[in-house]
């Protein structure tokens, strides 16, 4: 034992700390109950209880100004129509001190948020929020706390948000009747994903009794099952202070937030004699297997399209000990390619790739352990099963590896030690991993604390007997296991929608006079109120102000050093130990064809075997001693050209100090010694990436249309569409496909000659260092990267050897077609780079259009979940996008026609201020600690120094109505502009009308 693990440790006594007597100060109408700080964190975490209706609140007490919370009901449905989700969306349509139509999306536009949503989940809705201004905070509390508690629940809103009947021609009572509604058409999105339908019919089964068994988001062919009255009810039993947990974190103490809980909310109510919760399932006795279809396109290949599944029904997530080792047990299996699982799953012939929904689900009650194959066959169902016993069998029977062991052990504390939020903000990170365990009324505080916990664990797991007895108990015994064969069906959606037209056909027929008459008047009533501006309304919610916005962006500076061989550029960032790592080369010249692979290389990153390891030793190397070894390209165009383009390629990785120097010892090895013979490997990924890409086009189809309708703008955009966007996905397939039916191996060879080609010149580019960590790691890491470094040949920058991409001005016009209920649409524009002056404008404008016009055609009228307009400076042009779509040709002219709006409409200051106040917010939000520097850095490799990007944020404060429409009509009003949209082979004839070209996917 050292020294320091004997010196006691004030921090971890409470009696020594005085944060610990701070944070428990609370508000008479509650009770205080426990707290305990989190050293790994630097938080202090408290829990207490109002007296009167038994409402829960966590604060976190955190030396960080982005204050974030939220409120949390339990919400248990019984059914699969929606009810949570269509309450969570009509709750936020007005309540009792702002009864306005649409608070929600008016305080997005009046606030300096970090984060706004609304989430449903399978047993709880949550209303968060994050602001790093104090007034804008409390303003966004006010409503909040209203909306959730005094909501009005508007039965027009529950027709515009849920669902409705309307005639095809609103007035027109001869013409066809449909479903239309905000969720409904969502849900018909979200369910075309193969994937969140195949998790779906997984819990279906798994859960045969309880609330999981539904779609707690709702089935389209059950929500219009769901009745005003039901959702009513639903409300008031379930939206009670009874039934709450608040949540907080920041610097505001806990105490004052209480005081606006009991003021606002907590004071009128009193305790509900009925408490909510979500029982245990009812256990099976033997195994079960079943077969379902899934919805394909009838023009889409059905050959290996089948995905299997094997779920077992595992412990209770509160219980911080089951789940800490249902976790481990997990990552044991499926950690990396070299756990035997995840190894047996890649490598079999039985399927393509692992399945998307391979790992544990620990956010339900009860946890599951999931795996699975995806491109398969029903043939394979019984092998595959097999398969995965075996694998099961023979780590019962032997065990793991010690490293493998020790290697998840490592992931788990370091994950634990990682701060976040770069895509959420990093407190609300920490409050929705102790949600699910506040809903179901388990240790919040514990859950949180996982440094005494993992210890037990790591005790437990020096047992060589530990391992194999957990997986005979959590898996080979338990009888509760559900095999799911789920099947592509080409006739299916025709048959849904057949079905849906009769059942459409014959209400319609029922109709009397009158109850037409009422479908036509509720049309119209809808369509009057979203077409209403409410100015006067407005004056009832509270806003900020440009004169709250701080002066500047505050932008991290970095500290540079040059040694006789290499430059590194450092930030002193708290990281909670944790050191990141970049290596940053200059993009070299590439020929055509090493473009294209380039995306194939990057994905074959870290994942093959270096210098004398194969990829498996390098794959349990790099999990016991990092956070994973990636790498990326990035190109950029100038600031002031969009066509002259600069690019990097950077290498990351990411460790605890105390294995710094081994991961620079990695990284090294990976990026100079990767070799690429192991053919049938590099195979598998190529799957694993067509896989990966084709999952991901029901969720970022808008980012696709854009991505696509601006390749011509610019020699960027092109070849983001071509590694990244639609182009990458049809690439990638057709590879693959070619890589599967190689008899004579050319195309293999042609991979191989490619990547090595790619490799070869990234190892003669000039390079440079980034390191992000504690001002104390500094120098050990400086001295592990010259270490490893300093002997490395010098390479000189020579410009002839410098990426060179030709430039490119050109409109597009192309229609993709896939596997998919709804439409993406984008229409894009020519515009200018960022330093050019108008560049401001058109940026503001983006928003301006979408607050003002946008969102109220395409989302409110046309029935999409969401549409938006942005200038991309990057590559000098400005992009309209919808976001699953009913609609297609109609939304289109909806982009022009906003802005025919735009010029003939009369607008309010507070309309520019809304748009102005949006993009500060974006410019300002914070990203981790260690997110702010990586990209503060590699904003100034591409001349986005901290002046330039201050200067624009001073053009942004400046721009005025006249601006907006001065540049609407020099760059936008009957200009030529790109269009692409991606949809499904149902509109191939509406494309064809639109004069686009069509490709398949
Ligand atoms: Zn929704």
């Amino acid at each position: 034992m050292t020294a320091a693990a004997t010196t006691p440790e004030s921090t971890t006594n409470p009696e020594m700390n005085p944060t610990l007597s701070e944070t428990s100060k609370c508000h008479t109408a509650f009770g205080w109950i426990r707290n305990e700080r989190i050293d790994s964190l630097d938080i202090v975490i408290d829990q207490f209880q109002h007296k009167k209706t038994g409402a829960l609140h966590y604060h976190i007490t955190a030396d960080n100004d982005e204050n974030v919370f939220l409120v949390a009901l339990r919400t248990i449905p019984t059914d699969s129509t929606g009810v949570a989700h269509i309450l969570e969306h009509t709750a936020l349509c007005g309540s009792e001190k702002y009864p306005v139509r649409d608070p929600f999306f008016m305080m997005i536009r009046r606030s300096l948020n970090t984060f706004m949503n609304a989430f449903t989940s399978s047993d709880w809705t949550a209303y968060p929020f994050a602001s790093q201004n104090k007034k804008d905070f409390n303003n966004l509390l006010d409503v909040y706390l209203d909306a959730v508690f005094f909501s009005r629940l508007d039965e027009l809103d529950f027709a515009q948000e849920g669902h409705r009947l309307e005639f095809e021609l609103g007035d027109d009572a001869s013409s066809d009747l449909q479903f239309k509604g905000v969720v409904y058409n969502e849900m018909k999105g979200a369910m075309s994903s193969t994937v969140s339908a195949l998790w779906q019919t997984v819990s279906k089964y798994l859960f045969p009794s309880v609330t999981y068994h539904f779609n707690s988001g709702g089935e389209p062919t059950d929500i219009p099952d769901l009745s005003y009255e039901q959702l009513k009810e639903f409300y008031r039993v379930h939206y009670h202070p009874s039934n709450a947990v608040f949540m907080t974190f920041g610097n505001i103490p806990a105490h004052v937030h209480q005081e606006k809980f009991e003021q606002q909310v907590l004071s009128r109510f009193e305790r509900l004699d009925r408490t909510i919760n979500v029982n245990d399932e009812k256990r099976y006795f033997s195994h079960l297997n079943v077969e379902e279809n899934y919805p394909l396109d009838p023009e889409e290949d059905n050959h290996n399209k089948t995905h299997l599944v094997l779920a077992w029904l595992l412990g209770h997530s509160i219980n911080l000990e089951e789940q800490l080792e249902a976790q481990f047990l997990t990552s044991l299996l499926l950690e990396n390619s070299a756990s035997p699982l995840l190894q047996a799953l890649e490598t079999t012939e039985l399927g393509n790739s692992p399945s998307p929904l391979c790992g544990l689900e620990d956010s339900n009650k009860e946890m599951s352990f999931l795996c699975g194959l995806e491109g398969s066959s029903p043939e394979n169902a019984q092998a595959f099963q097999e398969l995965v016993i075996s694998v099961l069998e023979n780590v019962a029977e032997n065990g793991i590896e010690e490293a493998q062991i020790e290697a998840v052990l490592h992931q788990l504390e370091l994950s634990q030690r990682e701060i976040g939020g770069d895509h959420y903000p990093f407190g609300l990170q920490l409050i929705l991993s102790g949600l699910s365990t506040a809903i179901h009324r388990g240790d919040v505080i514990a859950h949180m604390n996982l440094d005494s916990a993992l210890q037990k664990l790591r005790d437990k797991a020096r047992d060589p007997d530990y391992v194999k007895k957990l997986v005979k108990s959590q898996l080979l015994d338990n009888p509760h296991r559900v095999r799911v064969t789920f099947k592509p069906d080409q006739q299916l959606d025709q048959r849904r929608s057949e079905a849906e037209k009769a059942h459409l056909a014959k209400i319609k027929s029922a109709l009397t006079e009158a109850e037409k008459d009422n479908l036509v008047k509720l049309a119209d009533k809808l369509a009057q109120r979203q077409s209403q501006i409410e100015t006067d309304m407005d004056e009832i919610l509270p806003k900020v102000t440009v004169k709250d916005v701080p002066e500047s962006l505050n932008v991290p500076q970095s500290q540079v050093q040059q040694f006789s061989q290499l430059k590194v550029s450092h930030f002193n960032k708290g990281t909670n130990g944790l050191v990141y790592q970049q290596l940053i080369l200059d993009l070299p010249k590439l020929t055509d064809e090493e473009h294209q692979y380039l995306p194939i290389f990057n994905y074959c990153f870290g994942e093959l075997g270096c210098a004398d390891k194969d990829y498996l030793q390098m794959q349990v190397w790099q999990s016991q001693i990092s956070g994973g070894i990636h790498a990326h390209s990035s190109i950029r165009g100038d600031i002031s050209d969009e066509q002259q383009v600069k690019g990097f390629y950077i290498v990351s990785g990411k460790a605890l100090l105390r294995n710094h120097n081994e991961m620079t010892q990695l990284l090294k090895q990976t990026f100079e010694a990767m070799h690429f013979d192991e053919t049938d490997r590099i195979k598998e990924l190529i799957s694993q990436l067509r896989m990966r890409k084709d999952n991901s086009i029901t969720g970022s189809g808008h980012s696709l249309a854009m991505q696509a309708a601006c390749s011509g703008m610019s020699p960027v955009a092109r070849m983001s569409n071509q590694n990244k966007g639609l182009a990458s996905i049809a690439f990638v397939k057709e590879l693959d496909d070619n890589l599967q039916n190689d008899q004579d191996g050319t195309t293999l060879r042609k991979v191989l000659d490619l990547l090595k080609s790619i490799h070869g010149k990234l190892t003669t580019a000039p390079s440079q260092f980034l390191l992000v960590c504690e001002e104390e790691a500094y120098q050990s890491c400086q001295d592990d990267i010259l270490q490893h470094w300093n002997s490395s040949e010098v390479i000189a920058h020579q410009s002839d050897k410098l990426l060179n991409l030709a430039p490119i001005k050109e409109n597009i016009r192309q229609a993709w077609l896939t596997s998919t209920q709804v439409n993406f649409c984008a229409r894009a524009f020519a515009t200018v780079p960022v330093e050019h002056p108008d560049a401001a404008a058109l940026t503001v404008l983006g928003g301006f259009l979408r607050n003002g016009f946008l969102h109220r055609s395409i989302r409110e009228q046309g029935g999409a979940y969401g549409s938006g307009a942005n200038q991309d400076s990057a590559n000098a042009c400005f992009k309209f996008f919808s976001y699953r779509d009913p609609r297609l040709t109609e939304t289109l002219d909806d982009f022009e026609q906003s802005l025919q709006w735009l010029l003939e409409t009369p607008h309010e200051y507070q309309a520019l201020e809304e748009a102005i106040l949006g993009v500060i917010s974006s410019l300002d939000k914070p990203a981790s600690p260690a997110g702010d520097a990586k990209q503060a850095f590699h904003n100034n490799l591409f001349g986005r120094t901290a002046q330039q990007r201050q200067k624009f944020r001073q053009r942004i404060l400046a721009v005025t109505i006249d601006d907006l429409l001065r540049v609407a009509k020099s760059y936008l009003m009957d200009q030529a502009s790109s269009v692409a949209v991606v949809s499904n082979h149902d509109h191939e004839q509406e494309c064809k009308k639109l004069e686009l070209e069509i490709f398949s996917l």
